[in-house]
């Protein structure tokens, strides 16, 4: 069975029409999946039943199953879904004081990127994500909240690279921002990628006003290749000259993520050079400590040391946020409950 939310815009409009059906008929439809909620056509009262009857013998609605949830004390929540051919994906639902409820999302299996201390990507890449499988994550994600409560923002930040895998993401982004899907403003969806300026500037040219972070986690190419050694081809100059270009076409400061790795890239003169490189750009810098992963040894900074690395780059004039991980206790790092899953060997 075709899965509904895999369907292009045109194909759903043809399908409609096909069958004599007025063009509001869709946006019902629509409107019940996306912001109403439902689960199942049967749900979509206001739906002739030999419609819904039709839609249902045609199209899966929802195609994953709920393999695991966990619910964290700070309000986090985290679903592992199966899709259909049985891998494996983690999504994440995210609350704070200030009434944000912020899905974080993923866009492959596993991941090719290789960053070293990162668990999505450690048994490499296993597929692409469909847009109907991004999609259904922020859906599985809403169903979570009170029926009055409503998401304000999206994070591409789970398992994979989104900017490998554009061609499904961004019909998910468009059914995610349109007024008659989810209406989230570009501009409360942030898409983190490992740096790949091609993307990045295809990104720009759409002048979609998405809010980029680019990975860094390192100031100079020596280090960045150990730490991101898919980044060892590229070079951060390259990637930086991409970061100017999204922020001439789209106007919106670029985010730079630096995870920070005792002993590694969290020296004060590692804050110093990266202040260097940043100097002049309107960017902020998000400085994330190391969230530790199961089997890999690295450890995250003291406390104290995390301070002084953000006082350094402060005192040059960079803008610097520290990004606790919430939810730690759920694993809610990106990959880390696929692969405890995995390593508990549960079904
Ligand atoms: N592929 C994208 C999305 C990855 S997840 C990217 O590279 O940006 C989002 C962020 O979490 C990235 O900056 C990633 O490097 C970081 N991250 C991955 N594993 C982590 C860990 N164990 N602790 C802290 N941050 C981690």
């Amino acid at each position: 069975m075709t899965g509904f939310l895999e369907q292009t815009p045109g194909q759903l409009q043809t399908w409609f029409a096909d069958r004599g059906l007025p063009e509001y008929r869709l946006r019902q439809v629509r409107q019940w999946l996306l912001q109403r909620r439902a689960e199942s056509f049967e749900q979509m009262t206001d739906l002739p039943k030999p419609l819904r009857s039709q839609l249902a013998e045609e199209f899966s609605l929802l195609t994953s199953r709920i393999a695991a949830h966990r619910k964290s004390e700070d309000g986090t929540e985290k679903l592992l879904l199966e899709l259909a051919d049985g891998q494996r994906i983690e999504c994440v639902l995210l609350r704070d004081d200030k009434q944000h409820r912020t899905v974080c999302i993923s866009t492959q299996v596993g991941c090719a990127m290789g960053c070293v201390f990162c668990a999505s990507g450690l048994d490499g890449l296993v597929r692409n994500l469909t847009r109907g499988e991004i999609l259904e994550q922020v859906l599985r994600l809403q169903q979570l909240l009170d029926p009055e409560q409503r998401l304000s923002h999206v994070v591409v930040m789970g398992m994979g690279e989104p900017l490998a895998n554009l061609d499904a993401l961004l019909p998910a982004l468009d059914a995610i921002t349109d007024a008659d899907g989810l209406g989230i403003s570009a501009r409360r969806i942030t898409i983190s990628t490992v740096g790949l300026p091609a993307a990045i500037r295809r990104l720009a040219e759409l002048n979609c006003h998405y809010h980029l972070a680019i990975s860094l986690h390192a100031p100079d190419d020596r280090l960045r290749s150990q730490l991101v050694p898919s980044g060892s081809k590229v070079g951060i100059a390259t990637i930086l000259a991409a970061a100017d270009d999204y922020f001439t076409a789209t106007g919106r400061r670029v985010t730079f993520e630096y995870v920070l790795l005792a002993g590694l890239n969290d020296r004060p003169e590692h804050a110093r050079r990266l202040a260097e490189l940043l100097r002049g750009r309107p960017a902020l810098v998000n400085v994330i400590p190391f969230n530790p992963v199961p089997d890999l040894p690295y450890r995250t900074p003291a406390a104290a040391v995390t301070g002084q690395f953000v006082e350094i780059l402060e005192q040059a004039g960079v803008n610097v946020k520290i990004r606790y991980r919430k939810g730690e206790r759920i694993d809610a790092a990106c990959g880390q409950l696929r692969r405890s899953e995995v390593t508990q060997g549960s079904p």
